[in-house]
């Protein structure tokens, strides 16, 4: 854990109008903790179960942000707590969400995530399926924009390529959808080209917590 480190990319993000998530998988509860006494809310978790276990022990004013791909099976483990689903990559999750948020009568605010890497393993949407989606069908899953991930590579052109894409798609979709405010993009690796390219919120993981 690097809590300069975390004070440098929290300023930072405050300067450029950057909500910080503190990806903290496969870390313990203890390390959330100082954070979180160091007046960090947003976090982000990739495995359901984890999650499930850190919110039950945590404070209750944590934003839990599930940034993993996520089964339709196990939205309803999530759904009364979570703050923002950002890994929504299919429309089936996306009704099952909706679903499971008609049962609470909560509205969930999910992020759709937009295939904009080259590689054939990342999950989520392209352009032409994002057109196709009438939001409207799911009341109470609230698409609040768009998540990405660049492609892993020292190409700088190509990651501001693939983030200028995603942020060109963002402001398509704005146009018919007022309430879609947020643009997730950004890692350890990317996130000041992600902000240059229209990101307002970074998730970083290995920068303040360490490697995992
Ligand atoms: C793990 C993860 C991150 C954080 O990655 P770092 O490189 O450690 O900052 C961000 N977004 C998603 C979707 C992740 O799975």
């Amino acid at each position: 854990m690097n809590l300069e480190k975390y004070s440098q990319i929290k300023d930072w993000c405050d300067n450029n109008n950057a909500t910080l998530i503190a990806v903290s998988k496969t870390k313990p509860a203890a390390d959330i903790l100082v954070l979180y006494n160091e007046g960090q809310r947003d976090f982000g978790e990739n495995y359901v179960q984890e999650l499930v276990e850190k919110e039950i022990d945590l404070p209750k004013d944590i934003r839990w942000h599930f940034i993993g791909h996520l089964q339709s099976n196990k939205v309803k483990y999530i759904a009364p707590f979570v703050h923002l689903i950002h890994g929504v990559d299919s429309e089936k999750l996306l009704k099952e969400i909706n679903k499971q948020g008609e049962k609470l009568n909560k509205k969930i605010d999910c992020l759709l995530q937009v295939h904009i890497a080259a590689e054939e393993t990342k999950f989520g949407f392209d352009e032409m399926e994002i057109a196709k989606i009438d939001t409207s069908n799911y009341p109470f899953a609230v698409v609040k924009g768009f998540m990405g991930m660049a492609s892993n590579t020292e190409d700088k052109n190509k990651i501001m390529q693939e983030f200028n894409s995603l942020h060109l798609i963002d402001e398509q979709f704005k146009i018919a959808h007022p309430e879609a405010t947020i643009l997730s993009m950004g890692m350890s690796g990317d996130y000041e080209m992600a902000v240059k390219a229209g990101s307002n919120m970074v998730r970083i993981g290995s920068l303040i917590f360490g490697r995992r």
